[in-house]
């Protein structure tokens, strides 16, 4: 198990050797080395979702360590990342209505 974001927080990796990472144990999950990318990272759900959606490496590490954007970055309503219906984008999260809004 590799905590990407733990060495991406503490600056032992930068964005790209987390992407080189990333890439490599995509390739163990599909010839069948490991079971689960988001447990070989160490990545919660919540995280895994976020990674899925393109989010940069750094900007997850540094929501681990100081907490996700509580406000919609499209409406500014309340966002509450636990509740899922959200969307990552460039300035943090929004909620997916929101994007139809766009
Ligand atoms: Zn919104």
């Amino acid at each position: 198990m590799t905590d990407i974001l733990e060495l991406v927080a503490t600056s032992q990796i930068n964005e790209y050797e987390a992407g080189v990472i990333f890439n490599n144990v995509v390739d163990e999950f599909h010839s069948g080395k490991i079971k689960s990318i988001p447990e070989e990272l160490n990545l919660t759900n919540y995280e895994w979702t976020a990674v899925c959606q393109g989010i940069l490496w750094q900007q997850l590490a540094l929501w681990r360590t100081v907490g996700w954007p509580v406000s919609c970055s499209i409406c500014g309503r309340k966002i509450n990342y636990l509740d899922y219906g959200w969307l990552i984008d460039l300035n943090g999260l929004h909620h997916v209505d929101c994007s139809r809004r766009i």
